[in-house]
Parts: structure tokens; sequence; C-alpha cells
């Protein structure tokens, strides 16, 4: 059993400062110095879990191994740590309720007044040391969603208030603020630092290190103003610049000793050595790629790149593996049509279709696959973007008229994509696709099995409609081969066309499991059909 210590890490003055990647690359050193560690993030808002929530509104919603529909900060910890999350890293003020009222209905709390201290309070603490209590972590990172002084993060910084006076060093809190630069008066500001540590102090918490974002460097006397005013020491003061790469953070924090401070205030001894080589390779690849690439991501939420994160920074992973820099053209799926598609694709080596619910922008997406189909040009297809390709085929080659998902529409003649039987009865629309890991087995004599390299695979999934197999065999016949299979289920997974350098369609999101550590096989796979394609072509 390990003797868990406990990490909070705060934002103050405003949000998007980062938190995230802090904590994954304060774990990341950790992790270089030996110890295991998981992060978690405690979400204030009232949703259960994220799952429901427009991507313009949140980001992408980002899933588990085992199936949880979490904040978009859960694909930074794995891809920083490589270790797994799951259910019990992401809680949203929502559950916590939904939690202690169905414990009040339960009759638990009979005779007592049922309130935000303790019982909610109690329910915050209860999930922070679920983690610790597994005695698989050395240390625990929680990350506070939002920003102090928020109404909706009280009970969450009075949680962290008790356990700190409950645990003593064993607890330390990092609170990440800005420190402006006000161009008009030549300098760096740090009152707004100083407002938010008084707004944590008002409720009972004294960071024990500030780390502060800035576009530019802090001298030792801002550092020296912020550790008198905010109680700490100066080397608790972190500067946290702006850096080309989020994976960058992790060395700028070494070079800062977050790590060190960190180990000194939990009393915690310091192992001499620190073993980062591996992501220092990484890095040293990110920043000196050999060639460049282009892909079309085709979406229908390009306004907001956040909506793609993980498939953004699996290229950037598969993009280091093929010493290569990719550069994404966002191109929106409502602005495709067969009178554009060829001018709108124009000097890409590759095109990715992305996931997606509802019909909104779907005919522009066919179009696009039905260029890369036609031209032989890359194709990768993500959970909507493998439906749709099963589509366009359907309709192109298949002879198939107006064949659909029956999500758009349906009463299409031809459901190629159908609802899952299971899926059939659900009622209610939080958590109830088929979310997570299955497995799936590929056909030795596929494309895919060659870049996966093994024959049972496992993958993660979010999605309620599926590859028809009434279509199955005419598929297959006419070249569009079903090559990964849910053997429990006989579920299509995997679909790939013949006679093409490289055309696969996924059920699932392989974008999930790709980390710095393992990028993943498809994307690699897919950015190296890209390189090959654009340089036959020169
Ligand atoms: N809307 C599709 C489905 O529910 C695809 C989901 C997705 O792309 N994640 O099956």
């Amino acid at each position: 059993m390990k003797d868990t210590k406990y990490i909070f890490v705060t934002g103050g003055v405003t949000s998007s400062l980062g938190k995230g990647i802090i904590s994954a690359s304060l774990a990341k050193l950790l992790q270089g110095r030996g110890f295991s560690v998981t992060i978690q993030k405690l979400d204030p808002y009232i949703n259960v879990d994220p799952g429901t929530l427009n991507p313009y509104e949140h980001g992408e919603c980002y899933v588990t191994e085992d199936g949880a529909e979490t904040d978009l900060d859960l694909g930074h910890y794995e891809r920083f740590s490589n270790v797994p999350t799951s259910q019990a890293n992401n809680v949203t003020t929502g559950r916590i309720y939904q939690h202690v009222i169905n414990e009040e209905r339960a009759g638990t709390y009979l005779g007592s007044t049922v309130q935000v201290i303790p019982h909610i309070t109690d329910e915050i603490k209860r999930r922070i040391k679920l983690l610790g209590q597994s005695g698989n972590f050395d240390f625990v990172i929680t990350e506070i969603g939002g920003t102090v002084g928020d109404i909706e993060s009280f009970p969450f910084i009075e949680a962290i208030r008790q356990m700190r006076w409950e645990m003593g060093k064993h607890c330390a809190v990092v609170h990440l603020t800005l420190v402006p630069f006000l161009s008009a008066a030549g300098e760096l500001k740090t009152k707004p630092t100083q407002h938010s540590v008084k707004t944590m102090l008002e409720q009972g918490v004294q960071p024990d290190i500030i780390v502060c974002r800035t576009e530019k460097h802090l001298n030792d006397s801002i550092k020296g103003k912020i550790a008198q005013f905010c109680n700490v020491e100066v080397s608790s003061v972190i500067e946290s610049i702006d850096a080309a790469s989020i994976y960058d953070v992790p060395i700028l924090m070494l070079e800062e000793k977050l790590d060190i401070e960190v180990l000194r205030k939990t009393q915690t001894p310091i192992p001499e050595k620190i073993d980062i080589r591996k992501w220092e390779d990484f890095l040293h690849r990110l920043h000196n790629p050999q060639s460049e690439v282009t892909i079309a991501l085709v979406g229908k939420y390009v306004e907001l790149k956040d909506a793609y994160k993980s498939i953004n920074e699996a290229f950037i992973h598969a993009g280091v593996s093929n010493d290569c820099k990719v550069k994404l053209k966002y191109v929106h799926s409502e602005h495709i049509d067969s009178g554009n598609v060829h001018e709108q694709m124009a000097g890409v080596g590759g095109v990715l279709v992305a996931p997606g619910f509802g019909g909104r922008g779907i005919e522009g997406k066919i179009t696009a696959i039905e260029w890369a189909r036609t031209n032989k040009v890359p194709f990768f297809g993500v959970c909507l973007g493998m439906q749709c390709a099963v589509i366009e085929f359907g309709r192109n080659v298949l002879g198939l008229r107006d064949a659909h998902s029956t999500e758009m529409n349906p009463r299409t003649p031809h459901p190629v994509i159908d609802i899952m039987s299971n899926q059939k009865t659900v009622k209610n629309l939080g958590g109830t696709m088929r979310l997570g890991a299955y497995p799936c087995k590929l056909d030795p004599e596929s494309k895919v099995y060659g870049v996966y390299k093994e024959t049972m695979i496992s993958e993660r999934h979010r999605h309620r409609y599926e590859f028809n197999n009434d279509y199955r065999k005419a598929y297959n016949k006419a070249g569009m081969r079903t090559v990964g299979i849910y053997p429990n289920e006989n579920l299509v997974e995997i679909v790939e066309l013949e006679n093409h350098p490289w055309f696969v369609g996924v059920q699932f999101h392989p974008e999930y499991k790709s980390t710095v550590a393992r990028p993943h096989p498809l994307f690699v796979g897919f950015v190296e059909a890209v390189k090959n394609y654009l340089s036959e072509k020169d």
C-alpha cells in the first residue's frame, strides 16, 4: 500500500490558462523520478458528465477504457502520462449531487439535514481519496475546473481546505495564475495574481506553489513580489512561459523545478535522478521534422479546434513517428459540394472525415470521401467518418439509391448503417451509447493487420449506429472489405478498400489511445500513406 500524497491544482484570474497541461506535465516529471501518478479532474458544472454537452460549449468529449464520457483534459493526462484513466478520474458537481441525493432517498442520512457542508464536501473528499485508496499511486493530482471565486467551485475549494487540515503535509496546493504584460506600461503585472490568492485565502486555502502563466520571463524582482504578497517562498513561484508546443511544458517545468517544489512541500524524499530521455527524443523529433504534409480534416465543428482535440494530438504523435510535420487543413463539411470539392481539397495529401452526430454537413462529408476514393487519395474515416464511407460506397459503387444511415434518414430504402439492436429501446441520452473499450478481431489478409501486426486489438467506442450486416456480402464482393469484427456480437468495426493505396474506416475512436509514448498505429500508418502518396505524385 502506498503512502499517497494529494496535489491540488487550482486556477485564478482567468480560465484557459492550461491547468490540464500543468497537471499532466507535473505527472510526467514525477513519473520520471520513479513515482506512480494519476490525475483527476473535478468539474464544477451540473451535467453528470460532459457527454451531453455540445462540442462548441466544451470541446471534445473524451472516452476512457471503462466507457466514461469525460472532459478533454483527461486526454492530455493519458497522452502525457501513458497511464489509462477511468470513471473515477472525472467527477462533476452533477455526479456528486446525484450520489448525495440518491443516498438521501435511500435513507442513509436519516434524521439529519443534508447540507453542502458536510455532505457534499464529504462526497467530494471521498471521490478524491478513492484513487489514493486503490493503493496504486504515490501521487494523486486533482485539477479543479473553473476559476477560484466562481460560485460553483466553492464546495471544491472547501473540500481542499478540509483535506489539508486533516492530512497536513500529505497535501499541497498548486495555484495557476496569469501575470499579464501591459504593453502601454511595458510591465508585467502581479496584481491579478495577488487578488486571486486573496480569494483563495478568504476560502481558507493558502497555495503552496504559484505557477505564473506569462508571455515574458519573470525576473527575480517580480518573483520576489509575488512571493511576498502571496505568502510563498521565492522558489515556489514558478514561471510558465508560453511554449511553442504543449509538449515543451514538462521540460520548462523541470527547468523551473516544479517537481522538486512539490516533493519538498509534501516532505517526500527527492530522488536525485530523473529519466525523461524518451520525452526529450520526442521533442527533438517534433521540432526537427524532415518533411511536411497537409491533411484535410473534414468536420462540422471546425471553428473550434478543441472539438477534435484527440485527433489533432494523434496527428502530432504520428507526425513525429514519421519525422514529418502534419499540417491540418480544417474543411467545414457544410461548405463542400461536388462543384468545389477539388478546390477545397487542393494541396492535401490525405482526407480524414471526423466523428459526429446528426445530419448537418453529412453530404459534404460523403462528397469528400467520393473525391478521395476516386482520386486514390489516402482516406481515414473515424466513427461517423467510417459510416459516411459506407454510405458513399453503397450509393456510388453498389448503386443503392438513397442509401443512408437511419440516424439521418429513418425511411431510407437502403439502411446500410442502422441503429444497434440494443440501442432501440434506449430513451435517455446521457451515458447510453456503446461506450469504452471492446475487442476487435482483424482479418490477417488486411492492410490494417499490417499496421497493427496483431489479430486481436482493443479500441474505444462512442456511437449508437453500426454497419448493417444485411449488406456485408455485397460490400465485400464489390471491394469494400469488412476486415475488423467485434466477435461477441458480430459487429463490423473496420472497413477498407481493395485497389486503393489507403482507404480505412473505423467504427471506433483510435485517437483516444494515441500517446506520446505510443503513437497510434493507424494514425502512423495513415501519415506514412500520405507521405508516400505525395512523394509518388511529385
Ligand atoms: N452518430 C454516429 C453514431 O451514433 C457516429 C458517432 C460518432 O462519430 N462518434 O453511431
